[in-house]
């Protein structure tokens, strides 16, 4: 299999319970998900909690674009949109982190979009996370493993930047460059599974499932 396709295995491999919040690796149920259990993973046990609640797909929907425009740029042998992908893919789940602890500290939407609109930068992400939680994220991803996810960001966002930046002497990218950023992509995803199943308090809230229907 190529490496880039090991990227879309990736968004076929896990699912998240919706009875304990935990992000269960079980590729045979995720990949058939949208046909198993009335298309809600129904009547499938947790592992974790035993229920047979709904299940839903992760990382959600809504990441899946983004994942798949990583592998596409990846065939084309672009480069710089590798990288700026790579990165967008994790800064979009923090930010998704971020939105649900706001939500349920009941943080009106508008205020949550406001926030997770003006968050700049990586550092000032992890600042607000801080002061919310008391908890520092990059101890959390070691904690589940993923010690280094902090610092791989830093290196694909400096090579983004030295190539971007350096009008002089540009600095052209590799495929060696493209691929760490699409490894990175790729271990994303086990990261914010692995984070979510051991923290699920931090779980990104689906807010088209619950507070939508209180309007
Ligand atoms: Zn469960």
């Amino acid at each position: 299999m190529p490496e880039q396709e090991m990227l879309l295995v990736q968004l076929d491999r896990y699912w998240e319970c919706f009875g304990c919040g935990r992000v269960i690796d079980d590729p045979a149920t995720a990949k058939d998900l949208e046909k198993a259990g009335m298309g809600w993973g129904v009547g499938i046990a947790c592992p974790k909690c035993g229920l047979t609640a709904t299940k839903t797909a992760f990382p959600g929907q809504r990441f899946r674009p983004l994942f798949e425009m990583v592998v596409e740029c990846f065939q084309l042998k672009r480069a710089i949109l590798v990288l700026i992908l790579a990165q967008t893919v994790f800064e979009a789940m923090l930010g998704d982190l971020i939105a649900g602890l706001l939500f349920r500290r009941d943080c009106p939407d508008d205020i949550i979009f406001g926030i997770t609109n003006a968050l700049r930068d990586l550092d000032t992400t992890e600042r607000l996370i801080k002061e919310i939680t008391q908890k520092e994220i990059s101890k959390l991803f070691k904690e589940v493993g993923f010690e280094d996810i902090r610092a791989r960001f830093g290196r694909i966002q400096s090579k983004r930047n030295k190539f971007l930046h350096s009008a002089k002497q540009k600095k052209e990218l590799t495929i060696d460059d493209m691929r760490e950023a699409l490894d990175f992509a790729y271990d994303t995803v086990d990261a914010f599974a692995a984070l979510y199943s051991e923290h699920p308090e931090l779980r990104p809230v689906d807010r088209t499932q619950e507070r939508y229907e209180e309007y």
